[in-house]
This record gives structure tokens, C-alpha cells and sequence, in this order.
């Protein structure tokens, strides 16, 4: 068996190969510019990260938007924070399109809170701009995919977009430059436990 010097040496070297590798990566990454994410998948955390995201930028001083589809029934936490520090939201007036079955209202709806997003994807004073769960008006047929595209393509070079929702459009995942796909391994929900505030809005 090695004994401790010896050990703590393989550490260190080890360690220092990695150290390497991470400088290296470090220094080949040179581009400056606005990212494109995406946070899509089945499992439980998209919002809270894109939202996580926003806490990050505004903790820096930037200026922040946020867009948010298919608004719930309660109201939601990072709102009445983020409010009070400047980020601007625009938020669809209905309620879940299960409970409203009504086509033609949340299409108006949906248009009315895209036109807003497409104001601050077009206005450089923005940093970062989140779309809380605007996949599924893509997959729904509220918003022109079209549309969606051109607007973050065309964004200010230095602004970046959050896009969060499940089944984001093959178009958009291509666009992206990060996708993170969150898995359901498992939900309280499932075992019978209530959404929690605080932790679930
Ligand atoms: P969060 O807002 O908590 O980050 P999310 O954005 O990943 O969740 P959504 O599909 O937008 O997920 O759903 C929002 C609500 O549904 C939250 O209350 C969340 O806890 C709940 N939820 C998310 N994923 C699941 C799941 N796999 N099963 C049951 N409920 C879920
Ligand atoms: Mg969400």
C-alpha cells in the first residue's frame, strides 16, 4: 500500500493536471457575446434556474426582463422580489390554458405578452431577458416560431435570452448556445403532496 507521501503526491500532481486543462479551456474561450439558453426537460427546476439566473444578473447591476407565459393562479415569488429590484415583467393575463379552454383569449393573451418580450429583445438597455415557458406557446400555436427566432437572433449582440419550458422546438435547441435539459427522477407531486410556497411558486 502507497503510503501518505506518497499519496498526497499523486494528489497534487493530479490536481495540477487539472488545473492545466481548466486554464487551457479558460484561455480558448476569447468570444464575448449575449448567450442563448434553454432549460427544457420534464423534471422540476426550469423556472427556478432561469429565475436564478435573473437574481445572478441583477446582483451584478444589470438590467433585467422578464416574460412570463401561462401565468398561474397564485402569485409567484420571484416576482414580488425581483419587482423591487428594477426587473421588468410582463405577464400573461390568463390564467393556465386547461382551466380557460378558451383558443382565442389566450392566443390574445399570449400575443399581448410577446409583444412586450419583443420590445426588450429589441432594446440593448436589457442584459438579460427571461421567457418563463414560452415553449409551449410555440408548441401551441399562440406564438409564430418564425417570430420567436428572428426576435432572439436579431437581439442586441450583448443581451442575453433564458428560454424555459418543456419540449423547446428543435429550431430553438439548434439556435441555443446552452441547453440544459432537467429529468424528472422524482415529484412530491406524485406521492400526493401539495405545490409548497416558497419552494413550488
Ligand atoms: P419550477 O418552477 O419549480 O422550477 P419548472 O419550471 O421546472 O418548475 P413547470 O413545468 O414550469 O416546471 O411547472 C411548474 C410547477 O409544476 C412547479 O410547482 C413545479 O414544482 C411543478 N412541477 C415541475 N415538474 C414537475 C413534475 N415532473 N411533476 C409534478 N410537478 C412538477
Ligand atoms: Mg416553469
Amino acid at each position: 500500500m502507497a503510503d501518505q507521501p506518497q499519496k498526497d503526491e499523486r494528489y497534487k500532481a493530479r490536481q495540477q493536471k487539472i488545473k492545466a486543462e481548466v486554464d487551457a479551456r479558460v484561455d480558448a474561450a476569447q468570444e464575448e457575446k449575449g448567450l442563448f439558453l434553454i432549460i427544457t426537460g420534464n423534471g422540476k427546476g426550469k423556472s427556478t434556474s432561469g429565475f436564478g439566473t435573473i437574481a445572478r444578473a441583477v446582483g451584478h447591476g444589470q438590467k433585467c426582463g422578464v416574460g412570463q407565459f401561462i401565468k398561474g393562479t397564485w402569485a409567484c415569488g420571484e416576482r414580488n422580489l425581483l419587482e423591487q429590484n428594477g426587473v421588468d415583467f410582463a405577464v400573461m393575463a390568463t390564467g393556465f390554458t386547461w382551466e380557460t379552454q378558451n383558443k382565442e383569449a389566450d392566443t390574445a393573451a399570449a400575443q399581448e405578452t410577446w409583444a412586450a418580450c419583443k420590445q426588450m429583445l429589441a432594446d440593448d438597455q436589457y442584459d438579460v431577458v427571461l421567457l418563463d415557458e414560452l415553449t409551449y406557446m410555440v408548441t401551441y400555436g399562440y406564438v409564430e416560431l418564425d417570430e420567436v427566432v428572428e426576435a432572439i437572433a436579431n437581439r442586441p449582440p450583448m443581451q442575453s435570452v433564458v428560454v424555459t419550458g418543456r419540449g423547446a422546438h428543435r429550431t430553438l435547441i439548434e439556435m441555443a448556445d446552452t441547453v440544459s435539459e432537467v429529468r424528472n427522477v422524482k415529484h412530491a407531486f406524485e406521492s400526493g403532496v401539495k405545490a409548497r410556497q416558497g419552494v413550488d411558486w
